[in-house]
């Protein structure tokens, strides 16, 4: 950051007013009426940022101390800079853009924003829903104008019509006149004599609509769905904002996603994983019949083709991906452990033995729900 003192032209031993002359003289030729330069503000913006340290005795010391750092950046003295800029040019900073021109009672709506809580099977296929939605509507009684019906607004006495009136300001650079908006017609030029009752003036009124939307499939939590024009009415019958739809799918017990694909795991007691044996599943678009081989391991995935969610922009579906996982009793009865022991005899299992480290698919599937 720049020396304050080299930004002010002055000495490191300057008197408070030397200091107070040479920001005036600056302002002066930098302040943005003046200059518009890009530049210029910017240097306008340092310029008093210095004043604003070094003609506070306190703040000065600090500096000098090399303590400026609190005060650097958005810190404190950017507060001083605004409310610097507040005194000097009023209003002109938002209204600027304004000047001269009445503003319109009518205004675009704001947008608002509803959540909706869907359930796994509700992304699988799209859903249909009917939503409340707090909001604002067009005032029937007076359309939008904001007065009774029958009477009119009237051009603003004070300001004659143009929103703005011409104020004086005393200052450090002296005299300046800001235009400022008329502070008795808010800015708009006119007055409302008589006020629409129903809606109190604002030409809308408050209201619950029921706002029916078909929720495609495919959604995903965090996802925002916009309707256009679905939003609360303007000011004085201004247009519509638009209406966001936030989406959160709520955690299904069973089935997890993964892209368009589903996945779950099927326990297999490790009787039925040694003989194969068929099964029926429940997924959720109906049941589906699976064939389990004699011998199917744990981590092995029987996929089912198109049996998953629907993709948001596309036709084909995802697959139903289940991943085996063999269940060992904890527990046997005698003769269920004789027989077990029977069957290690004329196997002959090796012995347990390394191998690589592998997880297996049904860990990497757990991986994957809990993201
Ligand atoms: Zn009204």
């Amino acid at each position: 950051m720049a020396d304050h003192y080299e930004v002010l032209g002055v000495s490191r031993e300057a008197s408070p007013d030397e200091i107070k002359t040479a920001y005036r003289r600056l302002a002066r030729q930098l302040h943005p009426d003046v200059n518009p330069g890009e530049d210029a503000a910017e240097r306008f913006k340092l310029v008093t940022h210095a004043y604003d340290v070094l003609s506070d005795p306190e703040q000065r010391q600090r500096y000098d101390m090399g303590g400026d750092s609190a005060f650097g950046g958005a810190g404190a003295g950017f507060g001083g800079f605004s409310d610097i800029f507040e005194t000097f040019f009023g209003g002109a900073t938002g209204g600027g853009a304004r000047a001269g021109r009445p503003r319109s009672r009518r205004e675009r709506g704001q947008d608002a924003l509803v959540r909706v809580d869907l359930t796994l099977g509700d992304v699988v296929f799209g859903v249909h829903r009917d939503l409340e939605v707090d909001t604002a509507v067009l005032c029937e009684t007076c359309q939008g104008s904001c007065c009774q019906p029958g009477t009119q607004p009237v051009t603003c006495d004070i300001c004659h019509g143009s929103g703005q009136v011409q104020r004086t300001v005393r200052s450090l650079l002296g005299n300046v006149v800001t235009s400022q908006p008329c502070t008795t017609c808010q800015g708009y030029g006119t007055t409302i004599p008589y006020p629409c009752s129903s809606c109190q003036g604002q030409g809308r009124v408050r209201a619950r609509r029921t706002v029916s939307i078909d929720i495609p499939a495919g959604v995903e939590t965090g996802l925002r769905l916009q309707l256009p024009g679905s939003g609360e009415v303007g000011p004085a019958g201004g247009p519509n904002g638009d209406l966001y739809l936030e989406v959160t799918v709520e955690p299904h017990d069973v089935f997890s996603r993964d892209g368009d694909d589903l996945l779950a795991t099927l326990e297999v007691s490790m009787v039925d994983a040694i003989l194969g044996t068929s099964v029926t599943i429940d997924s959720l678009d109906g049941s589906v019949d699976l064939d389990l081989r004699a011998g199917v391991q744990s981590g092995d995935v029987l996929t089912i083709r198109e049996r998953g969610i629907t993709p948001l922009r596309g036709s084909v579906r995802g697959d139903l991906r289940v991943a085996v996982q063999v269940v060992t009793p904890a527990h046997l009865d005698p003769k269920s452990r004789a027989l077990v022991q029977e069957l290690a005899k004329r196997t002959k299992p090796g012995p347990p033995h390394l191998a690589e480290f592998h997880p297996g698919l049904f860990a990497k599937l757990r991986d994957k729900f809990k993201r």
